[in-house]
């Protein structure tokens, strides 16, 4: 059975909860499992220019930021919850947030890509990314030194034309990386968008926030329920 709009203890006196996160897929695929609980923004994020978005009836609004700043403002209790991708909770140094759910939305997957013939062995590896932390520990790990050349975007471009041997980025459905003649040569991780809450908000609001959260549960359980036929 669905979960009735007003569940959210505490909201209703008056206490409110700020929710950070990006407009876009991870936006969008996370007001159906808001829709699912029986929240409704207020206005449409997607058209309005307000960045800041009341939840109708809840005392919950939606703080519209860039998608790599939701950890900033999370850890620093400018907002309560946030929805941030995998990759970018990968990237963020920060440690004022606690990380309760996968949402299992905007699913992707971080990987490395280079052209199809094999990468040269002599010299130290140029890598071109966006996710500069993330691709030094995962070399690292492996014990490779690399060259991390830091780009803010179209990294598909970097081996086409010698600025890179190989790039890190996301993946969806390969179909950016094929246009461009670059394989998948390693998964670095499997991304999803997950809810994070600032650590001194579970303690002060503990009673919304714990309820909030287990509603977003029980919505991201019905969803792969419902999912579940067409697999
Ligand atoms: P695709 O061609 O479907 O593999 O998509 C690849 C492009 O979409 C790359 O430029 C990625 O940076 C971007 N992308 C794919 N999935 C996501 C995601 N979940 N969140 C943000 N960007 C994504």
């Amino acid at each position: 059975m669905r979960p009735q709009a007003g569940r959210v203890r505490g909201l209703d006196r008056g206490s409110t909860l700020a929710i950070a996160v990006s407009k876009g897929r991870i936006l969008s695929e996370f007001r159906i499992l808001l829709d699912r609980i029986g929240i409704k923004p207020a206005e449409d994020p997607e058209t309005s220019r307000s960045l800041v978005i009341p939840l109708k009836d809840r005392g919950l609004r939606l703080v519209i930021v860039r998608a790599a700043d939701v950890p900033t403002y999370v850890d620093y209790g400018a907002a309560d919850f946030g929805v941030a991708g995998k990759d970018v909770l990968l990237e963020y140094r920060g440690e004022g947030f606690y990380e309760p759910l996968d949402l299992d939305i905007a699913r992707c997957k971080l990987v490395v890509a280079g052209k199809a013939e094999p990468l040269p062995r002599a010299g130290r590896l140029r890598v071109a990314t966006k996710y500069v932390q993330t691709t030094r520990r995962h070399f690292a790990q492996k014990g490779d030194q690399v060259e991390v050349i830091h780009l803010y975007g179209s990294m598909e471009l970097a081996p086409l034309v010698g600025l890179a041997d190989c790039i890190v980025d996301l993946m969806d459905t390969g179909n950016t990386l094929k246009a461009n003649g670059l394989v998948v040569l390693e998964t670095i991780a499997e991304v999803s968008a997950r809810l994070i809450i600032n650590k001194a908000a579970m303690k002060v609001k503990n009673a919304s926030v714990k309820a909030l959260i287990a509603e977003l549960a029980e919505a991201v359980d019905q969803t792969a329920t419902d999912r579940k036929p067409e697999r």
